[in-house]
């Protein structure tokens, strides 16, 4: 049987590289001869949940069809936001849990998506129903997906199975839920260390919005203060992407993730788009975003309808 590549999307987050490595168990397990890969470097909150559990960072791939000619996606499904050569290679299996856009394939697959937290429940809901075992390590991994996503389970994307699910792989992972959840988030909010363009590049997609290139990257703090004293540089950084960019809108969104608020600098075209989708004015290039801290859910559907027509 020839093998299977697994990967998550493009800027990986610690959902894309944990479904990775738990949906390469499930396939291994399955019988199939698999491979957990990533489109870049795992960020520091990532980092700081594959330490901890102990697990090898998934190996860097820049194209898949060079070593294979079946892939399986998690986590996303939206083309420009996976492999570059992605046309190349056929999609056998998708698991995810955003809206589904730009995706087609010649042939039959197993995609299934949920609307819930995040990919790695649905992989848990998986494992149940085939009655696998999840090792504690990647059960480790899985909650830290869940709580990546979900923002320690305050993001109005969390189910209550996601709840459910992530107690019970903490009790697997033998860790506690809230006390790990926090210490992980904060890894992941030492901006400092960062400059303007990783701030803007460790957690950023492109979407298609009915035909206009919207790119959105998100940061998380606990602290806004260490993001507004550096406006001018990442403003500088933005408009340096947009340069020989297709992309027409840049939003930078940043969450402080205690206080489960948002604000976000907006770059480009369609300012009045921004303030219908989010009822609020731009000044100076900021967007006031109160109780937002989903891109998902909060950001990307409002903004997709203000785009229309
Ligand atoms: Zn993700
Ligand atoms: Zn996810």
């Amino acid at each position: 049987m020839s093998k299977i590549l697994v990967f998550g999307h493009k800027n990986p987050d610690t959902d894309t590289i944990a479904s990775a490595i738990a949906f390469d168990y499930y396939l291994e397990k399955l019988g199939y001869d698999s491979e957990a890969v990533a489109l870049g470097e795992p960020n520091e909150e990532t980092a700081y949940a594959l330490e901890h559990f102990n697990i090898e960072a998934p190996r860097i791939i820049e194209t898949a069809a060079n070593e294979v000619s079946q892939v399986a996606l998690v986590d996303h499904n939206e083309p420009q936001q996976s492999v570059n050569d992605i046309k190349d290679v056929e999609v056998t299996y998708v698991i995810d849990h955003h809206r589904i856009n730009g995706f087609e394939t010649a042939h039959p697959l197993y995609y299934r998506a949920e609307p819930i937290g995040s990919t790695a429940s649905v992989l848990y809901k998986m494992f149940e129903e085939k009655d696998f075992d999840i090792p504690s390590a990647v059960a480790g991994m899985m909650l830290s997906a869940i709580i990546s996503d979900t923002l320690l389970l305050k993001s109005p994307t969390t189910t209550q199975e996601d709840e459910k699910i992530a107690y019970r792989l903490a009790k697997i992972a033998e860790v506690n839920l809230e006390e790990y959840g926090l210490d992980l988030l904060k890894a992941g909010t030492n901006l400092s260390s960062k400059s303007a363009e990783e701030l803007l590049n460790s957690d950023s997609k492109v979407f298609d919005m009915h035909g206009h290139q919207v790119q959105i990257a998100q940061i998380n703090t606990v602290d806004f203060a260490d993001v507004t004293s550096r406006k001018e540089e990442i403003i500088e950084a933005v408009n340096a992407t947009l340069i020989n960019s297709d992309v027409e809108l840049f939003v930078v969104l940043v969450t402080d993730i205690l206080e489960n608020n948002s604000f976000a600098y907006v770059v480009g075209q369609n300012m009045d788009a921004v303030e219908t989708a989010f009822q609020q004015q731009v000044f100076d290039q900021e967007i006031q975003l109160p109780g937002v801290v989903s891109r998902k859910k909060q950001i990307v559907p409002q903004l997709t309808d203000a785009l229309e027509g």
